[in-house]
């Protein structure tokens, strides 16, 4: 293990910057999110939730694909090119890491997203522990230690001082790039981050969510869970709006449409959400007509279809962004409790 102090940090980040993107949480209008990092870009490593995942640096909320142009009766078709060139993500925590292998799931399956698969092979994922998880998280029904982010490289930041530990290859790579900026972590060093994993534990021990049950959330579940008459009431107060799908960092769905450049077109991809009434729009109409039908659906996916269809895992990783962000104070927590308390039947 290594460590750097948090005032050399901005020298890290330079550091690393000189021969690849560095993409972490930056605060901008009152909004930590993050964002690629240029000298005097002002890092926030304290903010514990950014607004979005990191999952717009694999899978941005809008790219283009390719681009048609015409020249007179001459059309030719320009493919976006595939990401070629090394990255960093820093900062991101357990629970967004997990999200990544729910999307790998998604994209790295046949037929493999190219553009997805090159940013991850490219990406390099330094993961930060979560100092001080809040009300809303519940990453370990989940089964996801806070404490212990599984990324490329994990950090811990105690009392002004980073730790950093490389657990890939990558991480190996990236540590040997900086390792001129970091100095070796003695045993009293270890005793630190054990004791900082241990804080966390208890913190994450004592937030109200932790033991939410998933006794009864299956892939076997589906017929009980789909005809339950609890969605009819659960789903009323929900708007429509999308904001669960947008700051969720496993949802997936983007649709794909064209832009007219004046001489050509950009056919490009941008997210999408199952909340909203044109989702999967086709010629004879829409697959679900209602809201509930709609809003049952994103709660179906993450907690019946998707484990029932990849052994188990579920597509919500308890990072509670829509605990705190629903306008309607609609969540997944809510849906996992209303089944609870009404056993999914009444
Ligand atoms: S954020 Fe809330 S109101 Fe908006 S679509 Fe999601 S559940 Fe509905
Ligand atoms: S459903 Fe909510 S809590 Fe679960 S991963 Fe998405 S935003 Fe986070």
């Amino acid at each position: 293990m290594y460590k750097i102090e948090k005032e050399n940090l901005e020298a890290l980040f330079r550091k690393i910057a000189e021969s690849q993107d560095l993409i972490l949480p930056i605060k901008k209008a009152g909004q930590t999110n993050f964002g690629l990092w240029n000298e005097g870009e002002e890092a926030d490593l304290d903010t514990l939730k950014t607004v979005k995942s990191g999952k717009d640096a694999f899978f941005p909320q809008s790219e283009t694909l390719y681009t048609c142009v015409r020249d007179g009766k001459k059309l030719t078709v320009e493919p976006e090119e595939l990401r070629s060139s090394p990255f960093v993500v820093f900062g991101m925590k357990a629970c967004d890491v997990k999200g990544m292998e729910v999307l790998d799931k998604v994209f790295l399956a046949d037929p493999i997203d190219t553009f997805y698969a090159a940013r991850r092979d490219h990406g390099t994922i330094v993961a930060m522990a979560c100092h001080e998880p809040e009300e809303s998280c519940f990453c370990k029904v989940f089964g996801t230690d806070a404490a212990d982010p599984a990324a490329d490289v994990a950090v811990w930041m105690v009392e002004g001082t980073l730790y950093w530990k490389a657990i890939s290859e990558k991480g190996q790579a990236l540590t040997e790039a900086v390792k001129d900026l970091l100095t070796d972590a003695d045993a009293s060093d270890e005793a630190k981050v054990s004791a900082e994993k241990e804080a966390i534990h208890n913190i994450v021990e004592q937030l109200p969510y932790t033991h939410l049950s998933l006794e009864g959330w299956d892939g076997n579940a589906t017929d009980e869970k789909f005809n339950s008459p609890v969605w009819e009431t659960l789903y009323k107060p929900c708007l429509a709006c999308g904001t669960c799908t947008f700051v969720c960092p496993t949802c997936q769905c983007y649709d794909i449409k064209d832009y007219d450049t004046g001489h050509g077109v950009k056919r490009y991809r941008c997210w999408d959400s199952c909340m909203y009434s044109d989702f999967t729009m086709m010629a004879h109409g829409n697959n679900r007509t209602s809201q509930m039908q709609r809003f049952r659906q994103r709660f179906m996916h993450k907690l019946v279809y998707f484990p029932a269809n990849n052994n188990g895992m579920y597509s919500c990783v308890g990072c509670g962004r829509c605990v705190e962000k629903c306008p309607s104070s609609l969540n997944i927590v809510k849906v996992i409790k209303a089944f609870e308390k009404h056993g999914g039947e009444k």
